[in-house]
């Protein structure tokens, strides 16, 4: 039994709903897609990335600016520079931005620049952080621990939520264990616990749970069918060419096509895949489907 007094479900259907923005919410029976690259790059990569994807279309763009290398000598994320780029694309193409925040000293920016803030994995228990984003006043999505236990990430949730901010998203991105063919492995069998423990949004990363680009398709798909209540999904105008994730990255047609490919999965789990963006434009299906 998880002690978990905020995060839990009181009953069968108590489910929060996490607006985004007035058009975009999760935990409805809208899926919310996020997609974009691993990191920002440049304000050209951001634009590729907002025009082709507004036409999938996804409800909100991904990209760190903020990022957790493993080494030291590692691109470390263009900062501020890149808030600007993200917010850039946020008001011309009217379509929300999440990104990641690594310490208390960053929530400020990222807040102002931001419809929501990404803790990554490293973070998920650092408390002090989650305390700190009880005060945030944006939504948060709160990433999976590399070898977090369910119940660490309910309790991570619960320190933001009894800090203050109500608007917590779980994150399912895979997790540590003896095989190494796929960076990670995805647990689906958490998104079905956790959708059943707490009431808050669940929603899956495949692209950092396998690392293979040619993988991620088919676990977002299983996701959406195990009842996710969203996806957050690495893509690049170059996959190739990203300065980091490059492996797991898919190209922006791939994207598009995968958007498309998920309705049948979405619909037949009594769920629906948007078909406007958050500008409210009518998407041209201009891919076909695989
Ligand atoms: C990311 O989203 O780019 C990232 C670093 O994710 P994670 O914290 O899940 O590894
Ligand atoms: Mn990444």
């Amino acid at each position: 039994m998880i002690n978990a007094k905020l995060a839990a479900k009181s009953h069968l259907n108590h489910q929060t709903i996490i607006k985004l923005t007035d058009k975009v919410a999760f935990g409805g029976e809208e899926l919310v897609i996020i997609g974009g690259p691993c990191t920002v790059e440049s304000p050209e990569q951001m634009e590729k990335v907002a025009q082709q994807l507004a036409v999938a279309p996804v409800q909100g763009l991904r990209g760190g600016v903020y990022k957790p290398r493993s080494s030291p000598y590692a691109f470390q994320g263009m900062g501020e520079e890149g808030l600007k780029i993200l917010a850039d694309v946020r008001s011309r193409y009217n379509v929300p931005v999440i990104t990641e925040v690594m310490c208390i000293s960053q929530i400020e920016i990222v807040a102002t620049h931001a419809d929501m803030l990404q803790v990554g994995s490293r973070n998920m228990q650092n408390f002090d952080l989650l305390k700190a984003l009880g005060q945030a006043g944006k939504p948060i999505l709160l990433k999976r621990g590399l070898a977090a236990t369910i119940e660490e990430l309910v309790m991570a949730a619960e320190y933001i939520l009894s800090h203050g901010n109500p608007d917590v998203v779980l994150c399912e991105r895979g997790i540590r264990s003896f095989d190494n063919y796929t960076r990670n492995v995805l647990d689906l069998g958490a998104v079905a616990a956790l959708k059943q423990i707490t009431h808050l949004p669940v929603i899956v990363d495949p692209s950092h749970a396998v690392g293979k680009r040619e993988l991620v398709a088919p676990m977002a798909k299983a996701a959406v069918a195990c009842g996710a209540d969203g996806l957050i999904i690495e893509c690049h105008p170059e996959p190739e060419k990203s300065v980091s994730d490059a492996r797991q990255a898919i190209s922006l047609e791939e994207m598009v096509n995968l958007v498309h490919s998920l309705k049948p999965i979405a619909a037949a789990v009594g769920r629906n895949i948007s078909t406007t963006t958050g500008a409210g434009l009518e998407p041209t299906p201009i891919f076909c489907v695989a």
